[in-house]
């Protein structure tokens, strides 16, 4: 049995994708919340390891601190008590009131003095009171609290420079009592140089030390010097002006807390004028009673974390477009996928329109090319059958024109036998003269005959001269219009040549003037004009045939190419000179039309131009 088909992990990944919305609105917001969560983040995250590493830095020099100050309050550490073995102090403590003992022990204390680098030595009573010195002095105002108390050192500032000194002391016993005291003083100013000069290279480090009433007696920022650590309210201030154990007036309060640690700074903000945000750590030393507390400059970190938190806003906007941009290029690729399906939807019904259509078309051509076919053999078969009924007309005519001057023939031989017989040559020559005349113009139209006759050949379509083929049409039909007494105006260049085949040419102006005769026998005026216009430049001439005939109505003007179109009686008109006439001017690259005078008809059409006369010149006939 197959295994139940689960969904593959591309498929889920690609159903999930599908399910985030895709409405661009959702991203810009998506973007903002990741802008501000990336700020916020990683400002913290700076923020705390810059602490963290300032810290660390700052616990490392708080001990380096601490051990300069113990080492160079350690220096001198034993120099009391090995002075307190010394014979010419042991001697003093016996007689304290030999003059010559104390200045014994003085000149003894002052080259110790010299040698261990201290600023003084002196010894003095229980009292306080100096017996012997290494120099001149007075004694500080703390000494006599301290052999009260029984100290072993102590801080006190020098009222001439201000400096902060460190006092040491030794008992000197006699005989199982304290006599008097050695002090050693030493100054720390040189300690505190250095650390003002490290807190000036370093720019952000400041340390201070602290006193066991929380006043700094020592300081990298000279300003901070007898300031209070904490807060001292105006009576503790009055006791701490009223010790005299400083140099100079407190100063500002820096309100620290309290509870400082070593490792794990605390950020401060000192209520002084352009104070920055501050780390401050402390260590206490507690045999001095002292407390070292060094203030490390945050304005750095918190710099970081602002250069950070912007990195995580920028990373964020990264993060925020980037799923823009997929979504965006998903919406595209599903547009793109769906135009595609509709494009070959699109492309598969046109295929199947332009089938149809073309099955359609095929249909249509086919039944075209049977219709093409039909009228090519009904045009044949009329062309014919005009031809005849032409003919027919002409053969009346004919024989007309042939009778009169038969009948004239004969008149003209019976008197010419007789005009020989009486001998009268002269007269007999000029008889014979018109008979002659009278032969060759029946000849001529057999002549004519014979070329209308004859089968249209569709390789002769060349130069014809139109005069020519106007004056043999009219030859055909000269005894009718000389029976109706007809006016015929002919207005054709003698040398103009047109492209056309002089016999077809010959039958559509024959049609065009037997049509316009037939429509001006009953009028009283009978005036035939063919007229030829140039146009396209020269190169088409309009052949204009004009009559002023009894003209037609207008409904039998849009009727006049209709084939048996005829307004004829039966039997005189086939309606199919017209017809015929048009198919052969088409054929000559023309077209034949018709229009109404105010009296009669006017027939045109069109022929190409092979060459115009220099000089036209019209003849009337
Ligand atoms: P048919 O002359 O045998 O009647 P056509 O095709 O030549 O055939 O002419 C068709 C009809 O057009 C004629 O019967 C006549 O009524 C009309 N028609 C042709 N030419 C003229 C014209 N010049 N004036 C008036 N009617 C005309």
């Amino acid at each position: 049995m197959p295994a139940p088909s689960s969904p593959s992990p591309l498929r889920a990944r690609a159903r999930l994708l599908s399910r985030l919305p895709s409405r661009p609105g959702f991203y810009f917001f998506l973007t903002g919340l990741l802008m501000v969560l990336g700020f916020v983040l990683a400002h913290r995250l700076s923020e705390r390891s810059g602490r963290e590493q300032l810290s660390a830095l700052s616990t490392e020099r708080l001990e380096l601190y601490a051990s300069n100050l113990a080492a160079e309050l350690g220096r001198h550490a034993s120099l009391p008590s090995l002075l307190a073995i010394d014979p010419t102090l042991q001697a003093l403590m016996l007689a304290p009131d030999s003059a010559e003992r104390r200045h014994a022990a003085s000149q003894m204390l002052a080259r110790v003095n010299v040698r261990a680098g201290t600023n003084q030595i002196f010894v003095a009573d229980g009292q306080g009171q100096v017996l012997s010195a290494s120099e001149t002095l007075t004694p500080p105002a703390r000494l006599a609290e301290a052999l009260v108390q029984d100290r072993r050192h102590f801080f006190a500032a020098d009222p001439n420079t201000g400096s902060t000194d460190f006092y040491l002391l030794h008992p000197l016993r006699q005989g199982g009592r304290t006599a008097g005291v050695i002090v050693v003083r030493f100054n720390l100013a040189p300690l505190e140089a250095t650390w003002i000069d490290l807190g000036l290279r370093s720019q952000g480090e400041r340390i201070l030390v602290a006193d066991d009433q929380d006043v700094v007696i020592m300081s990298s920022v000279q300003a901070w010097k007898y300031a209070v650590l904490d807060h001292a309210d105006p009576s503790r201030r009055k006791a701490l002006q009223a010790s005299a154990r400083y140099p100079q007036s407190i100063g500002p309060d820096l309100e620290l807390p309290a509870s400082l640690e070593v490792h794990q700074g605390q950020q401060v903000q000192l209520p002084l004028p352009g104070a920055r945000p501050m780390l401050a750590q402390q260590r206490q030393i507690v045999p001095l009673g002292l407390r070292l507390v060094a203030l490390s400059d945050l304005t750095e970190v918190k710099q970081r974390a602002q250069i950070a938190a912007w990195g995580g806003a920028a990373f964020g906007a990264s993060v925020g477009l980037a799923a823009l941009y997929l979504a965006s290029r998903r919406r595209a690729l599903r547009q793109l996928t769906k135009a595609q399906t509709e494009l070959q939807q699109a492309h598969g019904q046109l295929e199947q329109l332009v089938d149809s259509r073309t099955a359609e078309l095929r249909q249509t051509n086919d039944a075209l090319k049977s219709q093409i076919a039909q009228r090519l053999q009904t045009e044949g078969e009329l062309l014919q059958a005009s031809k005849l009924a032409v003919l027919g007309q002409m053969s009346a005519g004919l024989s007309h024109e042939v009778n009169q001057p038969l009948t004239a023939l004969r008149a003209l031989a019976r008197n010419s036998i007789r005009l020989l017989e009486s001998g009268r040559n002269d007269a007999v020559a000029a008889n014979l003269q018109i008979m002659d005349d009278m032969v060759e113009r029946m000849s001529q139209i057999t002549r004519q005959l014979k070329n209308f006759a004859r089968k249209a050949d569709e390789q002769a379509v060349g130069s014809t001269a139109l005069l020519d083929c106007v004056r043999n049409a009219l030859l055909l039909l000269e005894h009718r219009s000389r029976t109706l007494n007809l006016q015929t105006e002919v207005d054709v260049p003698a040398g103009l040549r047109v492209r056309a085949e002089a016999n077809r040419l010959e039958q559509v102006l024959v049609n065009l003037f037997g049509n316009a005769i037939d429509a001006m026998q009953r009028e009283s005026e009978r005036r035939l004009r063919v007229q030829v216009v140039a146009e396209d430049a020269g190169r088409r001439a309009l052949v204009r045939v004009q009559d002023s005939g009894a003209g037609l109505s207008e409904a039998d003007l849009q009727r006049l190419f209709e084939p048996f179109f005829t307004t004829k009686p039966a039997g005189e008109g086939l309606g199919l000179g017209l017809v015929i006439s048009a198919k052969i001017v088409h054929e000559f690259g023309g077209r034949l039309r018709a229009e109404r005078l105010e009296q009669g008809m006017s027939f045109e059409f069109d022929l190409a131009v092979e060459t115009w006369a220099a000089t036209p010149e019209s003849e009337d006939v």
